[in-house]
């Protein structure tokens, strides 16, 4: 590659290959992808020791994930990496879909009011693992052990020995728990007798990575039966470094060795971007893909997550955002098990929650899927003829699917879900962000964002501030799980005030923000209760109830 040298990561020799006792670590997690470097971050984050295992010592080969979607770089936000990436990717929020050599329309992901993140930037998966390693290798909590291959795993009930083989020989380790992040093809999960529920979808695709100074905007753009590739489809998209991913498809029959080659690549490009464009190969491969999951998630003391629990097709970016999100769902669930706050049970909500999260992604995937490659004559039929009424009928553009793109999950029938109010926002569902201003140390007021306040901790959110502390939502910041208040005042400074709504967007967001109306956050920022005036009486009981039942009442 020429925009990016992979970095070296040493293998360092455990205490373990030189006679050394081996400690019984709380945490082991197989595979430093993406997934995995984000639990340890944010499991070290919340004061919990954990060992990383990964067979290889870079960073992910070649070219995958690319865009990261809103709720994703909200949650590496809280990880600590979110601003590099913005700063290295390409911010995007609009596209075009097109159909044979005609441009159907143009469609905007634009959220409703102000957000701190872009619906989308687009970053090569390799900047955003380096990012997550330089992050984890500055946290005392995080043991990074590069070249070190899981090969084999006993679980019993109350932990699990893995056998790791590293380039000086083999040894033991003992975890209380393991986070199984080992990729799509997970030896954990082949190695505990466990196998995917799903789809293989019969095509082939075609990745070219090249780098070029090209015109074309900073929009994702789609084809469906384009000129320059008939009766199959295209996609388009600026990456960092002046590298563009262009991805054809290729069709079941292609041979996926000759299809990489360069003789066969480069003409392929040139017809799409015509005779004229300079451009050189950065990466080429061809892939196929599944739409599939584990039945669960979690099997005693194993947890999977990411590509280890869950595949899907790339339209739509859901498998490294969608993997993300069970991280952000699982580190505080664990991180209170381990400090004997909360009993295992609060674990199976981890799988619950994600199972469903899985399944949206999946069936969104497979819909896309389905629309973009039709496998019957009736189904091409009906695609065409939704393309041909769309260029004109906006009700028809809502049918076209060229990847319905990463959204976060709305936990509806979470069992940790408490009392709700009529409000836009409903328990389950992740808190939308709004521009806030607030004191700074010295007395100052600055602007800010609201999900950079809730943190990742619990949070009552209140409107109005005087009646915030007198109902006592202040004093719950002193409990053993504190929940961490935030009062909307009026008034920049006032009494009790921790925030001020900047323009209203807040209170429209949360039922026009009544004075007294609470609302309790889970420290994945999903919403798990809310009151039409605050009591600390219920509010605990929401949180506890959210934790599993409490141990250390
Ligand atoms: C073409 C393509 C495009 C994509 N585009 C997007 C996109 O735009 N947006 C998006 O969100 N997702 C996208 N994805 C999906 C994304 O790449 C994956 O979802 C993501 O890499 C999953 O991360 P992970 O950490 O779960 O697994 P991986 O990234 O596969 O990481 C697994 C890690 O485990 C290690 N490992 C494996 N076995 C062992 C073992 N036995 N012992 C120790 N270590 C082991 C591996 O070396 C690796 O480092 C795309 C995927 C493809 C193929």
């Amino acid at each position: 590659m020429q925009t990016y040298t992979f970095p070296s990561y040493d293998f360092i020799p455990p205490p373990e290959l030189n006679g050394g006792q081996s400690p019984r670590y709380r945490v082991a997690i197989v595979g430093a992808g993406p997934i995995g470097l984000a639990a340890a971050i944010d499991l070290a984050g919340r004061g919990i020791e954990c060992v990383v295992l990964d067979d290889d010592n870079t960073v992910s080969h070649g070219s995958r994930a690319i865009c990261w979607a809103k709720r994703a770089l909200e949650v590496l936000d809280r990880l600590g990496v979110a601003e590099r990436m913005v700063e290295k990717g390409v911010t995007w929020q609009s596209g075009k879909v097109h159909f044979g050599d005609r441009a159907l329309y143009r469609f905007d992901l634009a959220d409703d009011g102000r957000q701190r993140f872009p619906a989308f930037i687009n970053l090569q998966q390799y900047y955003t693992e380096e990012y997550l390693v330089d992050r984890a290798l500055a946290m005392a909590e995080i043991e990074l052990r590069w070249s070190s291959k899981v090969v084999d795993i006993e679980a019993t009930d109350d932990g699990a020995t893995l056998r790791v083989e590293t380039p000086d020989g083999s040894y033991d380790l003992a975890a209380d728990w393991v986070i199984a992040a080992d990729g799509a093809r997970s030896q954990v999960r082949r190695m505990m007798g466990l196998d995917f529920v799903g789809r293989v979808f019969e095509d082939r695709f075609l990745i070219a990575d090249v780098v070029m100074r090209a015109d074309f905007p900073k929009e994702r753009w789609f084809w469906f039966d384009p000129p320059f590739n008939p009766d199959q489809s295209a996609l388009l998209h600026m990456q960092a470094d002046n590298v563009w991913r262009i991805d054809l498809q290729l069709g079941w029959d292609a041979d996926p060795e000759e299809e990489r080659k360069p003789e066969k690549v480069v003409p392929r490009i040139e017809r799409m971007l015509g005779p004229d464009a300079a451009f050189d190969l950065e990466w080429t491969s061809v892939y196929t893909f599944q739409c599939r999951r584990l039945e669960k998630f979690r099997h005693g003391r194993v947890l999977f997550a990411g590509d280890a629990a869950h595949q899907v097709s790339p339209f739509g970016a859901r498998g490294a955002n969608g993997g993300l999100q069970d991280v952000d769902n699982l580190a505080w669930k664990l991180a209170l098990v381990v400090k004997q706050q909360a009993p295992e049970a609060l674990l199976d909500s981890y799988d619950s929650e994600r199972v469903q999260a899985a399944d949206e992604n999946i069936l969104n995937s497979t819909r896309a899927t389905d629309f973009i490659s039709p496998k019957s004559a009736a189904s091409r039929a009906f695609r065409d003829g939704t393309l041909d009424l769309a260029i004109d009928w906006p009700f028809a553009r809502e049918l076209v699917n060229s990847g319905r793109l990463s959204r976060p999950a709305t936990h509806t029938d979470s069992p940790l879900n408490g009392p709700a109010i009529d409000a836009a926002v409903r328990p389950g569902a992740p808190c939308p962000d709004a521009p806030i201003r607030s004191a700074v140390p010295g007395g100052d007021m600055a602007d800010g964002w609201l999900l950079d306040h809730l943190g990742g901790g619990f949070a009552v959110l209140c409107f109005g501030a005087e009646v915030a502390v007198s109902s006592g939502l202040d004093t719950l910041a002193d409990d053993a799980i504190p929940i961490a208040l935030l009062s909307v005042g009026a008034a920049p400074g006032g009494p009790g005030t921790s925030v001020v709504d900047i323009d209203g967007q807040l209170a429209r967001q949360f039922a026009g923000g009544a004075p007294g109306s609470t609302f309790l956050f889970r420290p994945d920022q999903h919403l798990c209760a809310s009151w039409d005036s605050g009591d600390v009486a219920a509010v605990r009981a929401a949180r506890d109830h959210a934790c599993g039942g409490r141990m250390d009442r």
